[in-house]
């Protein structure tokens, strides 16, 4: 009997720490047992939410050509860089949420237009080590409290070298021409809308198109997805962030 339960005790031992191995049961932001992120960290990510819509903090009317608006929850430090990276690099899943939820407050405040979320999209192979893609996760997590609903209608055409090892003119390069539409006949709305087959045009028609990301950097992913979505009928393209790094 002893043995049996020393058994049992072991496995669930063992049990328990693969499961904080994946995921681990402190908060992103001080390591504090509990949340993925604590009460105490959670009001960082709401860095600028009484900042009004379109002021800028630094770098002064620099939206990256063709959006119409950038928007972010926070600059890129502290607990929201800290969960960012735990998010995309350690396999933390359950920040997508407080993330997104931040970015959904953001977005009802400070947006102006958009009518459909769109995120991002990772490449596949990123998304295949994960098991996720990140920008997806976040965007899903505005939509509940923006009210838009997500459509992922980007995905990625070529493998891109990450843009962090890059200065800020080749990331231009890296990522042109790096996105197009994932599905040419994807319902996006208005309701309605019937396209002709393999015509994405009257799908884009006058949509006002919102672009989610993780991080903000020089704009170059978000204004090479925009030129994409553009090309394709859309009315206009906006970007919501988590954080805009310096
Ligand atoms: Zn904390």
């Amino acid at each position: 009997m002893d043995l049996l339960s020393g058994i049992g005790r072991a496995a669930g031992d063992i049990g328990s720490r693969l499961l904080d191995l994946a995921l681990p049961a402190t908060c992103a932001g001080c390591e504090r047992e509990g949340a993925g992120l604590c009460r105490d960290c959670l009001p960082a990510l709401d860095g600028r939410l009484l900042c009004p819509p379109g002021t800028p903090i630094g770098l002064p009317g620099d939206v990256p050509s063709p959006l119409v608006q950038v928007e972010w929850c926070a600059s890129f430090n502290g607990v929201t860089r800290r969960a960012l990276h735990r998010l995309k690099y350690a396999g933390d899943r359950r920040l997508a949420v407080p993330l997104g939820r931040a970015v959904g407050r953001r977005w009802a405040r400070a947006g102006v237009g958009g009518q459909v979320l769109v995120p991002v999209p990772a490449s596949p192979d990123r998304v295949r080590d994960r098991g996720y893609d990140q920008a997806a996760l976040i965007a899903q997590a505005a939509s509940a409290v923006c009210g838009l609903p997500v459509r992922p209608l980007l995905e990625r055409s070529r493998a891109t070298t990450a843009q962090f090892d890059l200065d800020r003119e080749a990331r231009t390069g890296n990522v042109a021409n790096a996105f197009r539409l994932r599905h040419p006949r994807s319902e996006i709305g208005p309701p309605g809308a019937r396209p002709a087959p393999g015509d994405a045009r009257p799908m884009l028609d006058g949509v006002w198109v919102v672009l989610v990301d993780d991080v903000l950097t020089t704009g170059s992913t978000l204004a090479a997805c925009a030129r994409v979505l553009l090309d394709d009928g859309a009315l206009a393209v906006s970007a919501v962030t988590v954080a805009r790094e310096r």
